[in-house]
């Protein structure tokens, strides 16, 4: 061996060195935990993920973005320490300084322009801890009552439903090992197979046990093709094809009477109601047929045991909160709920969207479900916090409506932590304009993300590696995130950055913990004798028990895995039927835009893209947006596989490329929403906000199409300039 060699073997040897980590995927509901194997060789690391076969919930699965996801954590893009943007340039600067120009600023807003110039918007993707901390940093450090966050727009339809029908909203009312012994699934404007990849195999296992699945979807999908049938519906009519289906159900007696009798209340009217349905009238409407109605509700209907399963294409419009209470009707009327393998299941799409929440960082929420209004809650939290009452703001407005308050200029600065609100919220070039007007941004994040590139100031924080805490999945299990990785020197957890911006404000007697543990401790308390009442859950138990299912008033309890098995959590322990109405979107076709456009999401991806488009295996193979659409379409307005295609509505214009696709409606286009400028679908996307849970109708816009070639040159090069 030449000494050259023998060198760098030998250097080779001194440098190298492998860790193991324990991990929790940072990405969608279903939290798969894992091990990741880090290798540093010669300045270089190489990671490999290990499923956790022990995880109750994946079962000993991860997905392709679980298995990428550390990418992004050693991107060269990270912030590693505080920026300030000077004059267009971002230029580093210590925190105590970026740490005092805020307080600084805040306080100045304050005084000019009252508590509540200051808007807070975060993410449900924060741990429960820093959720909750979100939340009392916005009502204690600031006082502000504008609080909201980027779950207003996944989960706000189905958690309003569920309160008001069942008394309690929990994402998936059994735990997902009861799928497997369903022998009828609904699963209605979900996309499983892409959305939560490692949540498939338990409906693949109900089918293998003999299941019938009925998807409800306007799109072809992987997750479809797990269906015997599929009801390849208009956007926007899923509440519509299930009124039918109770009418079948009524009418055929596929009526559960004892538990209608004993357990609800509000059944006679909905009977009275479902005379007047006619299903010719529904198979017009929904572009389903009567047969086809008929059939889905006579499986469901006679089903010994079945599931009814929900997402955001359902959820997702200005009608969501009604249309989730009609298939809460369903499962009511045949009783298939609070037994084995009987319930109903709301997807969340986030990594918390569930403790997220729970715990105090709605505009109307206080930790544990508890209502800001209500003036028992107020008390029981304030007395937690040792503050007086009548300091804690009441409520404030929902996410999409504290852009329409910056763009009125009554927010003069926003505070935005894991989210981006620019890609994610529609009508998305009137929030980009809105947020020009704010005196102040401060972004906390790992990356520039597009909301970012506006901050005055960014803050780095730390990624899912090197952050603990707990995190709710979608079964309502809380689950323990191990962070074995050192953070880079100067960046600094969500929390510690809200403890140390409260410090800066002079509250540091509210904000002193010294761990997430903490942190948790204090939010057992608070969500003590609340309806999402976390109080017997600790640190300990949740790493024994491998999680502990909420509601859990007592360290003796076991957790609550299936709900409402003796009763509902309302005031009376009723559920209540909801009267039967129609709903439609708020947008129809017009001769100017003819087609429906949907959204939702791809495999590759994660929200907006922030960290799975820095993931460079995740990226390669999902590169740039694209639009489902019909060969029949794509025909009709010129429009060639592959090429580059314009979205246009009445608020603006988005371009990606054409992906045909027979498996679409040929009146509906479908593009994934995680791309930002150009082509961000938002910027096309209808505001039109629900009148209960304020959930925008980002899944039926009226568009029109055209091919770029009419302005090829223009376009192409705009394209390039903002995609790279
Ligand atoms: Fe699991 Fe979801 Fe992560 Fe995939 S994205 S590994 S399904 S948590």
């Amino acid at each position: 061996m030449s000494d050259l060699i023998k060198y760098f073997r030998e250097k080779q040897m001194k440098e190298s060195s492998e860790a193991i980590l324990q991990a929790r995927c940072p990405y969608c509901s279903m939290q798969c935990s894992m091990e990741l194997i880090e290798e540093r060789i010669v300045k270089r690391n190489r990671f490999k993920a290990k499923p956790n076969k022990q995880d109750p919930t994946s079962e000993g699965r991860l997905c392709m973005k679980g298995l990428f996801a550390h990418q992004h954590v050693i991107n060269g893009e990270r912030l590693k320490t505080p920026v300030v943007n000077i004059d267009g340039e971002f230029v580093s600067v210590s925190w105590e300084l970026a740490l005092e120009v805020i307080a600084e600023k805040w306080r100045d807003l304050q005084e000019e322009y009252g508590k509540d110039s200051i808007g807070v918007y975060g993410g449900g993707s924060l741990t429960n801890e820093e959720a909750y901390l979100l939340g009392k940093f916005a009502r204690v450090g600031l006082g502000t009552k504008y609080i909201d966050y980027n779950g207003r727009f996944c989960m706000s339809a189905a958690a309003s439903a569920q309160v008001a029908v069942f008394g309690i909203d929990r994402g998936i009312t059994n735990g997902l090992s009861e799928i497997a012994d369903a022998k009828c699934i609904i699963l209605a404007g979900t996309n499983i197979a892409e959305c939560q990849p490692t949540m498939m195999p338990y409906f693949r296992k109900a089918k293998k046990n003999g299941a019938f699945i009925i998807a409800i979807d306007p799109r072809e999908t992987a997750t479809t093709k797990l269906a015997d049938l599929h009801l390849k519906v208009k956007p926007g009519m899923d509440a519509n094809v299930v009124i039918g289906m109770l009418k079948v159900i009524i009418e055929e007696d596929f009526v559960d009477h004892s538990f209608v009798q004993e357990r609800t209340k509000g059944f006679a009217e909905v009977k009275e109601q479902i005379k007047t349905v006619s299903l010719a009238m529904i198979e017009k409407e929904t572009g389903i047929s009567q047969a086809d109605i008929e059939k889905a509700a006579r499986e469901y209907g006679k089903a010994e045991t079945g599931m009814v399963f929900t997402a955001r294409g359902v959820e997702q419009h200005a009608s969501g909160h009604q249309n989730v209470r009609q298939f809460l009707n369903l499962v009511l009327v045949t009783g298939k709920i609070g037994k084995h393998a009987c319930g109903y299941g709301a997807i969340t799409g986030q990594g918390n969207g569930q403790g997220g929440r729970e715990h105090g960082q709605k505009a109307d929420q206080l930790p544990g479900y508890r209502s800001i209004e209500n003036d028992e809650h107020r008390k029981y939290i304030a007395s937690v916090w040792e503050v007086d009452e009548s300091e804690l703001p009441r409520k404030g407005v929902s996410a999409y409506e504290m852009m329409e308050k910056i763009d009125e200029e009554e927010i003069k600065a926003l505070f935005v932590m894991a989210s981006n609100p620019i890609v994610s919220t529609p009508n998305s070039l009137f929030v980009q304009k809105a947020l020009e007007k704010l005196d102040f941004l401060v972004v906390v994040d790992m990356f520039i993300s597009e909301t970012a590139k506006m901050a005055d100031i960014i803050l780095p924080c730390t990624s899912y590696l090197e952050d603990e805490g707990t995190m709710t999945n979608l079964e309502g299990r809380v689950v323990f995130r191990e962070a074995e990785r050192k953070a880079p020197q100067d960046v600094k957890h969500d929390w510690t950055i809200l403890c140390e911006l409260g410090r800066a404000l002079g509250k540091e007697k509210w904000f002193s913990y010294k761990s997430a543990e903490d942190i948790f401790n204090e939010l057992r308390l608070a969500s003590k004798g609340g309806v999402a009442d976390y109080y017997g859950i600790t640190y300990e138990r949740i790493k024994e028990e491998k999680g502990v299912f909420w509601p859990c008033p007592k360290e003796e309890d076991n957790g609550t895995k299936r709900l409402f098995e003796s009763s509902f959590m309302t005031t009376d322990s009723l559920a209540s039927f909801t009267n039967l109405e129609f709903q439609y979107p708020k947008e129809a076709p017009s001769k100017k835009y003819p087609l429906v456009l949907t959204t939702g999401r791809v495999m590759e991806h994660y929200l907006t893209g922030v960290q799975t488009r820095r993931s460079q295996d995740l990226l390669q193979r999902s590169l740039d947006a694209f639009v489902e659409i019909h060969p029949n379409t794509a025909k009709k307005y010129g429009i060639e596989e592959g090429k580059l295609i314009r979205i246009e509505s009445v608020r603006g214009t988005a371009i990606v490329k054409s992906r045909y696709s027979e498996g679409i409606r040929e009146d509906t286009i479908f593009v994934p929403f995680h791309w930002g400028d150009i082509q961000s679908i938002n910027r096309v996307t209808s505001p039109a906000l629900d009148p209960v849970c304020r959930m925008p109708e980002f899944k039926v816009s009226a568009v029109a199409i055209r091919p770029v070639h009419q302005q090829q040159k223009e376009e192409e090069k705009k394209y390039k300039v903002l995609t790279g």
